[in-house]
């Protein structure tokens, strides 16, 4: 009998967890699949990551809503399509390994976690970086490895990657993240003032890199060596072409 016998409480919470995941599909339908997200694994896994789970108690019932919503310090968790065409535009198989700058709430991180072999996530802000881990734990992800620290220097210990992502903005495309690439690796990556960026991705090829941009965007900075120096800097993307 076991589990059979539901508190009022659980019952709530069940019932609770059945509307949300009704937004969820919602979301993937609207959101994504509509406005032409086209990679039925990526499609998968958004209908399967619970993004209530990575956002302030307060903001539960709005995780599923076409917005980013503040998750502390400063910071956001993006707009479900745009993580949708972050994570399409890496073209992930299964077996890559993946770099993340900006861990942020972990969600991109439980995304990428079901696409590739195994995640490593940068976040700057300690406090962040303990939250989302707590939740990937809970959540059950095994191949993700939180990391704090300046992200915009890469990870060497563990390069190259297959893919990289950075979900902050950049005054230029960080040269230590170019060079952590694997041969034919993609590095996607806003690009631009602080106040509006361009997608880009960045192909590798032997030592040649490929540019492709896919119009304008808005992220939180990258603070850091290679990206802006500190929370107030006014710099803008140095006559950085496409
Ligand atoms: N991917 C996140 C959203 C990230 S918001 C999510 O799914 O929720 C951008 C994050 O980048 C913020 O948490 C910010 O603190 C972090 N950040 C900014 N500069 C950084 C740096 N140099 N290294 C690591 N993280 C950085």
């Amino acid at each position: 009998m076991s589990g059979l016998l539901l508190s009022r409480d659980d019952g709530k919470r069940v019932g609770s967890e059945k509307q949300l995941a009704q937004m969820r599909a919602n979301m993937v339908e609207y959101q994504l699949r509509r406005r032409g997200i086209k990679d039925e694994r990526v499609l998968k896994a958004f209908l399967k990551v619970p993004r209530h789970k990575f956002v302030r108690p307060q903001d539960i019932w709005h995780a599923y809503e076409d917005y980013p919503l503040a998750i502390g310090y400063g910071q956001t968790i993006s707009q479900p399509y745009m993580v949708a065409i972050m994570t399409e535009l890496l073209e992930l198989k299964g077996d890559e390994r993946v770099l993340e700058i900006g861990t942020g709430s972990g969600y991109q991180a439980a995304i990428l976690a079901e696409l590739a072999k195994e995640v490593f996530t940068i976040e700057r802000i300690p406090e962040l970086a303990r939250k989302a881990e707590a939740v990937l734990q809970e959540l059950g992800y095994t191949n993700v490895k939180v990391i704090v620290g300046d992200g915009s220097k890469g990870l060497p210990e563990y390069a190259p990657y297959d893919a990289i992502i950075v979900t902050a903005a950049a005054p230029r495309p960080p040269q230590p993240l170019l060079e952590q690439l694997k041969e034919r690796g993609r590095l996607v990556v806003p690009v631009g003032t602080r106040k509006l960026q361009d997608l880009l991705r960045i192909t590798r090829i032997g030592n040649d890199f490929k540019t492709e941009n896919f119009g304008p965007c808005l992220f939180v900075p990258l603070i850091g060596e290679a990206g802006w120096r500190g929370e107030n800097e006014l710099e803008g993307s140095e006559g950085y072409e496409v």
